[in-house]
């Protein structure tokens, strides 16, 4: 038995930096920092609206939704080549292992890439690799998880899946993203129910700017595994009742959900609430170069900025960050196990 009461708030940003950790939600195009984007639009001739990194850095002031994704979408117009998503993904990984991250399920979106040309082979092919290479050189286990953009139709979503399905064996599930507004998920439906049949993995976006009632069609409709967010679900008892009950995992984003104003600051976040109701929250950093940190900043900042967070909520998150992703049961245990020797450790000395 882990002794939280013995763990002193103080030690907790070390331990939350060491400890075992997996991300979740994590759209590799938003790793881009900008001295990245300036050295592949450098690469490929791709000319930038900005004239130097301090300039693009200094666009990164949005304040919504969709004022991000524009910059987002601009970010990304350097993708071109295969060895170019190698590379973004790489840079990712390296951080990542700086971060004790052990496993990563990389979101990524075709249809940002296949908008300007670029095909879906070069894209997967080039992110699957910095996933081999990170397995082999880093130990961190990862895969990828295809986002279909929910602006868009499911007409394009079905051609997005299609053009994908040579590469069926490179990624394990699919996800949906983008602006949340207008834009339900019973839109994909049908595509959904494709991709079950397939058997990829499903996830989806809801409850983040949209209401609860999108994070129940996500599970009724789109019958996904985990809902991306869903801090919005707490308005909704029976729905919080129900995440418990059906262990439904939150993969949750407090610097994003500051960036992007679903709370006015880190102190004010529901994630003490979620864990006070049972539910399987963890922490996850989003669009890491563009909302001001990677998932052990996200870790960090949020427990000092909630002092009812303790050693129990630090290990809750961790151990269901693990408990929520997609590897075999054993696969998780083994990691569980190496966050219980050091929560174990820490509590005894
Ligand atoms: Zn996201």
């Amino acid at each position: 038995m882990i002794q939280f009461d013995n763990i002193p708030r103080s030690k907790l940003p070390d331990l939350l930096r060491k400890a075992p950790k997996a991300e979740l939600h994590i759209h590799i195009e938003g790793s881009l920092e900008p001295e990245l984007i300036f050295k592949l639009a450098q690469r490929n001739g791709v000319a930038l609206a900005y004239p130097n990194v301090e300039a693009l850095r200094a666009a990164y002031a949005f304040t919504d939704l969709q004022s991000f994704l524009d910059i987002y979408y601009a970010g990304a117009s350097v993708l071109l080549k295969e060895e170019d998503f190698f590379d973004m993904a790489w840079a990712y990984f390296e951080r990542a292992a700086a971060d004790n991250i052990v496993r990563a399920e990389l979101f990524f979106d075709p249809q940002t890439h296949t908008a300007r040309g670029v095909d879906t082979g070069i894209v997967i092919r080039g992110l699957h690799r910095a996933c081999q290479r990170a397995q082999s050189e880093l130990r961190i286990s990862a895969d990828l998880i295809l986002c279909f953009l929910r602006h868009l139709s499911e007409e394009e979503a079905f051609a997005t899946l299609e053009a994908a399905l040579p590469y069926r064996e490179l990624f394990i599930g699919v996800g949906l993203d983008s602006s949340e507004q207008g834009h339900p998920p019973e839109k994909f439906e049908r595509v959904f129910a494709k991709c079950a049949e397939l058997g990829l993995h499903l996830v989806a976006h809801a409850g983040e700017e949209g209401p609860p009632d999108y994070v129940r069609s996500a599970l009724d409709v789109l019958k996904v595994e985990r809902i991306d967010h869903g801090v919005r679900s707490l308005e909704d008892p029976a729905l919080v009742a129900r995440l418990a009950r059906e262990r439904i995992p939150l993969t949750v984003c407090p610097l994003s959900n500051i960036k992007l104003c679903v709370f006015p600051d880190l102190s004010h976040h529901n994630l003490p609430k979620l864990l006070d109701a049972g539910l399987c929250a963890m922490l996850n950093s989003d669009d890491p170069a563009y909302f001001g940190g990677y998932l052990n900043d996200n870790l960090v900042q949020t427990f000092e900025a909630l002092p009812q967070l303790g050693a129990r909520q630090a290990y809750q998150v961790l151990r269901n960050s693990f408990e929520a992703s997609f590897v075999p049961a054993e696969r998780k245990q083994a990691w569980i196990s190496q966050l219980d020797t050091l929560f174990d450790r820490v509590s005894a000395s």
